[in-house]
């Protein structure tokens, strides 16, 4: 089995799915007491939201390359950024080791496709929505990306940062991200990418009533597959 290498923390929320499902994965295709093989980093999210609000994606890059090159020194075999939005900075980490990154956008990408969809909503912290990084991931994939408007945007950042990654899940803000996947919906959507790695604690499968492609599992599947298609090797 092959060591995955988690950066994770932001936030621990979510981190905290990452670890769970990658051991549950495991030892559902392994059985027995099988677990999954993990190096993992942890950072302190407060640092890493006062870079990208102040738009220092530099030294978020520099930290997270930091972070991937101590994981690839640990014995990781491959990468796993445990965020759709720092995939923003993924070349300098990409380039800071000699290990594979798996960028979240292609996993979502192709399982878009393999459910023969090809307009999706995005929705995911502002800086995923409404910047290229993240966007033009998809859409080199053949994909055509709907946004909520302004507004709406707004309203799905802050849940995020407000109260997701602090561990808060409130009803109303459910009902806001459903009435808005549901304008996105009307505006030809086929589906949703929760593309917002705490997404996944706010809304499930049965809240909406298009295909939802939640990333944080998405990525983990990925994983997962990577680290026992190449168990013989270590
Ligand atoms: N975990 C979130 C994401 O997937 C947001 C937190 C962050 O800014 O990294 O984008």
């Amino acid at each position: 089995m092959r060591t995955i290498g988690l950066i994770g923390g932001m936030s621990w929320e979510s981190t905290a799915i990452y670890y769970r499902l990658a051991n549950e994965m495991v030892r559902e295709r392994l059985g027995g007491l099988h677990s999954a093989r993990i190096v993992m980093t942890s950072v302190d999210f407060a640092e890493v939201e006062e870079l990208q609000a102040s738009g220092r994606w530099d030294r978020a890059g520099e930290l997270l390359a930091t972070e991937a090159a101590r994981l690839e020194a640990a014995g990781a075999d491959f990468l796993v950024l445990c965020t759709n939005t720092m995939h923003k900075v993924a070349d300098a980490i990409d380039v800071a080791t000699k290990i594979p990154l798996l960028h979240l956008g292609d996993v979502t990408a192709d399982a878009v496709r393999s459910a023969g969809l090809d307009r999706v909503a995005l929705l995911g912290t502002a800086f995923t929505m409404s910047q290229d990084f993240y966007r033009g991931r998809l859409e080199s994939h053949g994909l055509e990306v709907l946004v909520p408007d302004e507004a709406e945007q707004a309203v799905v950042h802050r849940v995020i940062y407000d109260e997701l990654c602090r561990g808060v899940v409130l009803t109303d803000s459910r009902r806001a991200y459903v009435d808005i996947v549901d304008r996105l919906v009307a505006r030809g959507a086929q589906g949703v990418i929760l593309g917002c790695t705490e997404i996944e604690l706010l809304l499930s499968p049965e809240d909406l009533d298009v295909p939802s492609f939640p990333t944080t599992r998405l990525h983990v599947e990925a994983a997962v597959h990577q680290a026992l298609v190449g168990r013989n090797r270590r």
